[in-house]
C-alpha cells in the first residue's frame, strides 16, 4: 500500500493519500482546495488513479478540494450522510466501506466536533484518520457547527480508543507540526480525555476553552456545504494556457520536448548551462539564448517580457531553478524543458552544434 501525509501550511490541515499499489487506485482524505494542483501532481508522478475524495466532516477552516478534484480526475466525492452536504456521490452511514483496489477503509461515525464527523479506519486497523475528533493530545472544539462535548467524549471513547493499542492515529490538523500518535498514547496522555478523565470533567474543560471565532468559517462552511464548488461553478482560471504544461510535485512547471520542437518560434529558449557546455558535444537548441544560471539575475533586462520562456540545461535541474528565479523576478509564462538537452538528444531532436550520437553523452 502507498501512504502519504500532506500538509497545508495556511490551514495546518493534513491531507492523506492512500493507494493500493497493485491496482493503482487511490483515495484522498480531507483535501484543501488550493492544494489540488499539488495533489494531482503527486497522483500523476506515482501513476495513481484517484477513485474517491473523502472528507471527515464539513470543515470550518479551509475549503475542501473535493469538487475541484472530481472535475479534474473524475473521482467520486464521499462524506457522512449526517454532514448535510450537497454534491457528494456517496453519503456514508456508520460502517460503510470505501474500497480502493483490494483495500478499503471503514467509516465510523464520531460526532461531537460537528454532528456529521466520521473517522476512517484502514481494513487491517493499523491506521485511523480521525479528522478533528481526536487531535494529538487534544481534540476538536465543540462550540459551533452542532458541536457537543458529551457526544464527542462518547465518540472518542467508544469508536477510536476501542481500536488496538498500536493503531496509528492520523489527525486532521496539528498546529505544532506533530504528525501521528497511537491509541495507547492518547488513552494515557491526552490531557482532555485520557487517564481517569470523566465525561463531566471533559465537558467542563470543553465548555471553558474560550477559543476565538474561527477566522475562515464564514467562507469555508458555505463552500463546504456544496462540496467545495465555487459560487461561479467554474474551474479556477489559474492554469497556464500558453502550452500544455505539467506541474510537478516538486513545484515546477514543465514542458515536453515534443511540444517544444513544434513551437520553437513561439517561445524564447534560455539555456542556463555554461558557455563550454552550450558549445559542447550536446549542442544547443536552435535560437536558444545562452545565459548561465549564475548570471541570470544580472541579465533580466535582456529577456523579452512579451513571449513565453522555456529554460533548458543539461538534465533539467539547473533550468528548474531558473524557472523559480524568473518567477521571483516577476516573469509569468515560464516552463522548464523536461529532461533537458540529454532527453532532447535521446529523442533524436535537432540541435545546433554538438556531435552525433552516441558520443554526445558526457
Ligand atoms: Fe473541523
Amino acid at each position: 500500500m502507498i501512504f502519504r501525509q500532506l500538509f497545508d501550511q495556511a490551514s495546518s490541515c493534513y491531507t492523506y493519500l492512500l493507494a493500493d499499489s497493485s491496482s493503482g487506485e487511490a483515495i484522498l482524505i480531507d483535501t484543501v482546495f488550493e492544494q489540488s494542483r499539488r495533489d494531482r501532481a503527486l497522483l500523476n508522478e506515482l501513476g495513481l488513479k484517484l477513485a474517491h475524495v473523502i472528507d471527515t466532516h464539513c470543515h470550518a477552516d479551509h475549503v475542501t478540494g473535493a469538487w475541484l478534484l472530481k472535475q479534474q480526475t473524475h473521482s467520486e466525492i464521499g462524506i457522512s450522510a449526517a454532514a448535510g452536504i450537497e454534491g457528494a456521490d456517496n453519503y456514508f452511514e456508520h460502517g460503510a466501506q470505501i474500497h480502493f483496489g483490494s483495500r478499503y477503509i471503514t467509516a465510523r461515525a464520531t460526532p461531537g466536533h460537528t454532528s456529521g464527523c466520521m473517522s476512517y479506519v484502514l481494513d487491517d486497523e493499523s491506521i485511523v484518520f480521525t479528522g478533528d475528533s481526536l487531535l494529538i493530545r487534544g481534540c476538536g472544539r465543540t462550540d459551533f457547527q452542532e458541536g457537543d462535548a458529551r457526544t464527542l467524549y462518547q465518540s472518542i471513547k467508544m469508536q477510536i480508543l476501542t481500536l488496538p493499542e498500536q493503531t496509528h492515529i492520523y489527525p486532521g490538523h496539528d498546529y505544532r507540526g506533530l504528525m501521528l500518535t497511537t491509541v495507547a498514547e492518547e488513552k494515557k496522555f491526552n490531557s482532555r480525555f485520557g487517564g481517569n478523565i470523566s465525561e463531566n470533567d471533559f465537558a467542563g474543560y470543553m465548555e471553558n476553552l474560550g477559543l476565538p471565532h474561527p477566522g475562515k468559517i464564514d467562507i469555508a462552511v458555505p463552500a463546504n456545504l456544496k462540496s467545495g464548488r465555487p459560487d461561479s461553478g467554474g474551474l479556477p482560471e489559474d492554469e497556464p494556457s500558453w502550452a500544455p504544461l505539467r506541474f510537478t510535485f516538486g513545484g515546477i512547471w514543465e514542458i515536453d520536448s515534443n511540444w517544444l520542437i513544434d513551437h520553437l518560434a513561439d517561445v524564447q529558449i534560455i539555456d542556463v548551462r555554461e558557455e563550454d557546455e552550450f558549445d559542447g558535444p550536446l549542442g544547443h537548441i536552435e535560437n536558444a539564448k545562452l545565459i548561465p544560471l549564475g548570471k541570470l539575475n544580472d541579465e533580466l533586462e535582456n529577456i523579452a517580457k512579451d513571449s513565453p520562456i522555456v529554460t533548458v540545461c543539461r538534465s533539467g535541474a539547473r533550468s528548474a531553478q531558473a524557472t523559480i528565479m524568473l518567477r521571483r523576478a516577476g516573469l509569468g509564462e515560464i516552463a522548464n524543458l523536461h529532461g533537458g538537452m540529454l532527453h532532447w538528444r535521446d529523442q533524436g531532436l535537432s540541435v545546433s552544434g554538438g556531435i552525433v550520437e552516441p558520443d554526445y553523452q558526457i
